[in-house]
């Protein structure tokens, strides 16, 4: 029979099942137990039409990535602990999905061709890895990990450019100037102005920030994030990582990127036109929203999200950031101008600092001095290949232990 011969309802149903199954697309979540992880997995289920999964993978939670395996039957898992693969490959057997485990198997999967967007929802340098991998096998990338492009901002955005990949921010800050910048040519922008939200110690002078604790740094204001990143913003070197983020996704110089507080947390980011003019992004502080976008950019599909009421928020302030008491931020400008591997150190202590403020082994403040110690000890390389950040990263987490070691 050929398709002439077909019925006019048949071929309808021909056509919807080809026109969804070009529709849909793959997405690879690197990072699914994590915060943006399972907010991803909301607007995935929102979504089914869309998007669905086809790769899930989580580094220690074992259970919460069987628990998403079985509800959204992903072509593949990955679990980065090798100790958990018997246990979830047990969980899922006779369910269709493939189980792989281990930290390499996480930067393989991202090749797979089945793909359409790999999610990058890793924290840290773990993310550059399969950033750099799935550039190569020309991915689309959704990019949550900025530590990666404050690590490798040169390299990434080389390789994205060599293989015509799109990098899209998940970022809130980058998605509101992504968003800014549709239909604009880039060489109008005059400046950017990301927002802050100044964190859980916005207004608060040094003597406070001596004595504050780990719950205190957790509990920010407005957004609902992973613990790294709540510390990140409550020291604002959360900011910092994402000025040097916007400088390489953006192709801007730094002398183009400002940092302003905005406590409402409704603008998301401005650009600064040549003309004078200000475009900003608004919306309520809502994850889900730029995952949403970055999924399912170029277009906007609908979302069932709560909207902005101008009724209950009568108004917008604005104030420069607190460079003095909160001296992370310049720290990561110095970075970027210092280049080479000066991000990656700052980076790298910075990680090595949060995770011991977490466990309680040093003071809020001690994360500024061990990382500033690191950036004035490391040894500094004006060129770095791939290599060398390994190995800059390496040597600063060393260093940066002993330093806190040091100060317990
Ligand atoms: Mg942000």
């Amino acid at each position: 029979m050929t398709p002439n011969n077909l019925s006019h309802s048949k071929k309808c149903c021909i056509f919807v099942v080809y026109y969804f199954h070009h529709l849909v697309k793959n997405i690879a979540i690197l990072g699914s137990t994590g915060s943006i992880g399972r907010q991803a997995l909301e607007v995935i289920k929102n979504n089914p039409l869309n998007f669905r999964v086809s790769v899930l993978t989580a580094y220690h939670s074992a259970d919460k990535l069987i628990e998403q395996a079985i509800e959204f039957k992903p072509d593949a898992v990955v679990i980065g602990c090798e100790n958990s693969y018997e246990k979830v490959k047990s969980a899922l057997n006779g369910s269709g999905t493939r189980v792989s485990a281990g930290s390499e198997e996480i930067n393989n999967i991202v090749e797979r061709e089945d793909i359409d967007i790999v999610l990058v929802a890793l924290v840290g340098f773990a993310g550059l890895k399969p950033v750099l991998r799935a550039l190569k096998a020309r991915r689309t990338i959704a990019l949550a990990n900025k530590e990666s492009l404050v690590v490798a901002g040169e390299l990434i955005t080389q390789l994205a450019h060599e293989n015509e990949v799109t990098i899209l921010p998940v970022d809130s800050e980058h998605s509101a100037i992504f968003q800014c910048l549709a239909g604009e040519k880039s060489d109008s922008i005059e400046k950017i102005y990301l927002t802050a939200s100044g964190g859980p110690f916005f207004g608060k002078n040094k003597l406070f920030l001596e004595n504050v604790t780990v719950s205190d740094a957790l509990h920010h204001p407005k957004w609902e994030m992973g613990q790294k990143i709540t510390v990140d913003s409550a020291s604002m070197m959360n900011k910092g990582l994402e000025v040097i983020e916007a400088k390489w996704l953006f192709n801007l110089d730094i002398s183009q990127i400002d940092v302003i507080i905005h406590p409402q947390t409704i603008i998301h980011s401005i650009v600064q036109f040549v003309d004078g003019s200000l475009k900003a992004q608004m919306g309520l502080p809502d994850m889900r929203l730029p995952i949403q976008f970055a999924l399912s950019y170029p277009t906007r599909i609908s979302s069932p999200l709560p909207r902005f009421d101008f009724t209950s928020q009568t108004a917008f302030t604005f104030s420069p950031p607190d460079r003095k008491n909160f001296r992370n931020l310049d720290l990561a400008y110095f970075a970027i101008r210092q280049a080479g591997n000066m991000p990656c150190i700052l980076n790298a202590a910075n990680e090595v600092a949060v995770e011991a403020f977490l466990k309680g082994r040093i003071r809020f403040l001690q994360i500024t001095s061990v990382i500033e110690q690191c950036m004035e000890d490391i040894s500094y390389i004006e060129k770095p290949d791939f290599e060398d950040l390994i190995e800059t990263n390496q040597e600063t987490k060393t260093y940066a232990q002993y330093l806190v070691k040091s100060y317990f």
